[in-house]
């Protein structure tokens, strides 16, 4: 058999618009066969014992896997199907098919980057080779001013000269058609239940519906520029937490590379010149440039990025207490602000930025607990889980990532009246505290016992009692910060 044969192994970047691979594999005019493989690792048990990927992504992952397939079938070909270690089941696939190339976009975390070594290792023992890409971010790494090992550590250095020095390719067209497949297997989609997950309930107080794939993708982005024009004034909703416009929720299609950030961009200058140029359209990719910032910070920095000690190596005697640890992952620290924010995630699998920056301060500028345990019950239950930004914002907030300003913490207090002055997002996901005014909402512990009859809430019985004073516990942990500095 003299055809060439490609084999497309799909990861995080399910959809057809500015795939690079898809499209150099057609340029060469070979037979090109999709493929994805579901990770059984991916199922198991963070070190912490929650499970690795929950039902809200499962299910998003399932449904965008599904959505590929559709697309895929819709322009003349398939997507094969597969469930084990891709570093098993992609060479006995190719063996199989006759192929000699397997195209693939690479990672930059430890355990991504060990399944491609298995892989690259055992294709070549049968004489396969392999072609990688990359592509999940807006920048790519080729026409970045530094080399990968010289990234700034502060993203506004990094920012400012990829800003000036670098230039945002144009997204890669999407194919019209595609080759049609060989006789193959094409393999079933799992269920939830193959996981071993039952299909989560969805809470009709949740932002969104999120829908996998990047048809749900596209359509979000439709519809948050050009049918709602929210870009207008993203800057000024982007701090929200309740409803769907206040920020572009383009999280969960981002992190399954179900939309592209470039495409993101190029849609951004479209919409600056048909619609609107203004501070908010600006500041979208401005976000963006902090998802690339983490990326390429993890590849910088391998494994440092997991450990608790974190970027800047600040050996802090994290806590364990799985006491308070639970009162927190279960919105019941007596903090309405983090209460509510935590009750949301476990809801829906959703928190927005205000929320997250405030619960993972808490957590660990107040309660002194690990960060890492916060960080795998995020990587645990958000459907947009990415382990660069996961893992990046949790070093940041946790005061041992690329933040040159020592010990900063979020006064809940403050945060609660300036983002959400009336109540009306605690009293969202806190139904008990509905009847409290707007005065009250934010720290009922300071309700007499004569208020709470009135309202009709009953502290430590309706709601908690807080569970730390919040000045006091800032500045032992403080006290604690300074103290490990001084170790390093
Ligand atoms: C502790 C913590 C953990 C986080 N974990 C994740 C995660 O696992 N996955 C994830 O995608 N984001 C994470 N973030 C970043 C941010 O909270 C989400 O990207 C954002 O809330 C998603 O909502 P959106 O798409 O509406 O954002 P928008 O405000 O509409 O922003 C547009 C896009 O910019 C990017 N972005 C925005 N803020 C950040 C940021 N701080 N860091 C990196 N990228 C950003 C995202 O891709 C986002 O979709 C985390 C933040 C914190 C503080």
């Amino acid at each position: 058999m003299n055809e060439q044969r490609i084999l497309l192994w799909y990861r995080n970047d399910l959809r057809l618009h500015d795939h690079e691979p898809l499209h150099q594999a057609l340029q060469t005019k070979a037979q090109v066969i999709p493929c994805y493989c579901f990770d059984d690792r991916l199922f198991h048990t963070t070190s912490f014992g929650f499970p690795k990927t929950g039902a809200f992504r499962a299910k998003f992952l399932l449904e965008s896997v599904a959505d590929l397939r559709e697309n895929v079938r819709s322009r003349g070909s398939n997507l094969l199907v597969r469930r084990g270690l891709p570093e098993n089941v992609i060479p006995t696939l190719a063996k199989e098919l006759d192929i000699t190339t397997v195209y693939f976009h690479q990672e930059v975390t430890s355990e991504e980057v060990a399944v491609e070594s298995a892989l690259k290792n055992a294709l070549s023992e049968i004489g396969i080779t392999v072609q990688t890409f990359w592509g999940s971010t807006l920048y790519h790494p080729d026409d970045l001013p530094f080399n990968l090992l010289k990234i700034p550590e502060l993203f506004t250095n990094f920012r400012k000269q990829v800003e000036k020095k670098s230039t945002i390719y144009p997204p890669f067209p999407t194919p019209k058609r595609l080759p049609s497949l060989p006789s193959v297997e094409v393999g079933e989609l799992p269920q939830l239940a193959d996981f071993g997950l039952e299909s989560p309930i969805f809470d009709e107080r949740a932002v969104l519906p999120f829908q996998g794939g990047e048809t749900a993708g596209l359509a979000r982005l439709n519809d948050y520029f050009w049918k709602k024009d929210c870009l207008k004034v993203y800057k000024q909703t982007r701090n929200g937490m309740l409803g769907s416009d206040y920020s572009s929720k383009f999280s969960p299609w981002l992190a399954l590379g179900c939309l592209s950030p470039r495409f993101i961009y190029e849609q951004v200058q479209q919409y600056e010149q048909e619609q609107i140029k203004n501070d908010s359209t600006y500041w979208l990719v401005f976000e963006l440039i902090w998802r690339d910032f983490f990326r390429f910070i993890c590849a910088k920095h391998g494994n440092r990025i997991f450990r608790p000690s974190g970027l800047q190596g600040i050996p802090i005697p994290w806590k364990e207490d799985w006491d308070r640890f639970t009162l927190w992952q279960q919105g019941k620290t007596g903090f309405p602000l983090i209460d509510a924010n935590m009750r949301e995630l476990a809801a829906t699998g959703f928190m927005s930025n205000r929320g997250r920056q405030n619960v993972a301060s808490f957590l660990t500028k107040n309660l002194g607990i690990n960060w890492q345990i916060g960080a795998e019950w995020f990587e645990s239950l958000l459907i947009d889980y990415d382990v660069c930004s996961n893992w990046g914002n949790w070093n940041y907030t946790a005061g041992v990532g690329n933040d040159a300003r020592g010990f900063r913490y979020f006064n809940i207090q403050k945060q609660s009246k300036d983002y959400d002055p009336q109540g009306y997002y605690v009293k969202h996901w806190l139904p008990e505290l509905n009847s409290l005014p707007a005065a009250k909402v934010h720290q009922p512990w300071t309700l007499t016992s004569a208020e709470q009859k009135q309202f009709g809430v009953r502290l430590g019985v309706d709601y908690p009692n807080p569970v730390v004073d919040l000045m006091e516990s800032v500045k032992a942990n403080e006290k604690v910060y300074n103290a490990a500095l001084n170790h390093r």
